[in-house]
C-alpha cells in the first residue's frame, strides 16, 4: 500500500476550482488530475493558455516527437510518463530523461528551436492537453508567469539530464533500475507501472538480461514485484534504499523548481 506522511501545508484553490496544495505537488492521486505547472498559474494566464489546449490521450509507446523530426506539438502531461530517448546508429538507446504531470514536454520550442536529437515516447499512457508549438510559441510573448515558471522547470529538466549522464556510466544497473522506479511512481502517482524488461532495457541503455537480473534482486528485496509485463512497488522505503544517490538529488531539483515546491512529502513503504 501507498501512504503519506502528514505535514502542514498550504491549500488554496486552483483556476479549475479544486483544491491543490502546494507542498504535495508530487505524490499526490488527485481525483481530477491537472498538470502541475499550469495548475500554478495565476488564473487569467491560466484562461489564456487553457483556452488554447487540446485533451489528448497519451497512448503506450506512442512517439510524440521523432528525434531530428519538426516539433509539432507541445504537451502538458496531466498523467502517464514520458521518456526522452537517445538512438545509437545501432539501434541501442538510453533514455535521457522522464516528465510526468509535473512537467512539460516542449523545452526545445520554449528555447527558440524546431527540433531535437531525442525522441519522445510515451512509457505509462496517460492524458495530456496539448498546443501547436508554432502557437506556443506566440502565446508565451503574453504569458510571463508561464515563461517564467517554464524557465524553472526546464533549469531543473536539464539537470536531470545532466545527472542521469554521470548516472549512466557510473551507477549499476539495480540502483539506477530503483532510480528509475522512485520517479516513475513519483510522477504518475501509481504503485504500477506497465513495463515490460525489454522496454527497461531500452530506457536504461542495457542488455535485457541485465534488467532481469536487476528485477530479480529488487523482488528478493521485497520492493517490487513483476508479472505479466507490469512492475509493482511493494515497499517504497526499500526501494528508495537501492536507488543510487542521484534519485534524492534529482527529487530535490525538480521540487524546488516549483513556486512553493517542498521535498516534505514523501512515500512510506
Ligand atoms: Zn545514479
Amino acid at each position: 500500500m501507498v501512504g503519506r506522511q502528514k505535514h502542514e501545508c498550504r491549500v488554496r484553490i486552483n483556476p479549475r476550482g479544486t483544491k491543490t496544495c502546494s507542498s504535495k505537488w508530487l505524490n499526490r492521486r488527485d481525483p481530477y488530475p491537472d498538470n502541475l505547472i499550469l495548475a500554478a498559474l495565476p488564473a487569467e494566464e491560466s484562461r489564456l493558455v487553457r483556452s488554447h489546449l487540446t485533451s489528448v490521450p497519451l497512448k503506450s509507446e506512442e512517439v510524440l516527437w521523432q528525434s531530428y523530426e519538426p516539433i509539432s506539438f507541445v504537451y502538458f502531461p496531466t498523467s502517464g510518463l514520458v521518456s526522452f530517448l537517445t538512438a545509437m546508429r545501432s539501434g541501442a538507446t538510453v533514455g535521457v530523461g522522464i516528465i510526468g504531470r509535473e512537467g512539460f514536454v516542449g523545452i526545445p520550442i520554449l528555447l527558440g528551436a524546431t527540433r531535437t536529437s531525442v525522441r519522445a515516447t510515451v512509457e505509462v499512457a496517460g492524458y495530456a492537453l496539448r498546443m501547436e508549438s508554432a502557437l506556443f510559441s506566440q502565446l508565451l510573448v503574453d504569458t510571463q508567469q508561464l515563461e517564467r515558471i517554464l524557465r524553472r522547470y526546464a533549469y531543473a529538466f536539464l539537470m536531470q539530464v545532466s545527472q542521469g549522464a554521470a548516472c549512466n556510466r557510473l551507477h549499476q544497473t539495480p540502483e539506477r533500475l530503483a532510480r528509475w522506479l522512485a520517479m516513475g511512481q513519483d510522477r504518475t502517482g501509481s504503485e504500477l507501472l506497465p513495463l515490460t524488461h525489454e522496454r527497461l532495457a531500452e530506457i536504461l541503455g542495457c542488455r535485457r538480461s541485465s534488467v532481469t537480473a536487476a528485477v530479480g534482486l529488487l523482488q528478493q528485496a521485497g520492493a517490487i514485484r513483476c508479472s505479466r509485463g507490469q512492475i509493482r512497488i511493494l515497499n517504497r522505503n526499500e526501494l528508495e534504499r537501492w536507488a543510487c544517490e542521484c534519485y534524492p538529488i534529482l527529487r530535490r531539483l525538480t521540487a524546488t523548481s516549483f513556486p512553493g515546491g517542498s521535498t516534505t512529502s514523501r512515500y512510506a513503504g
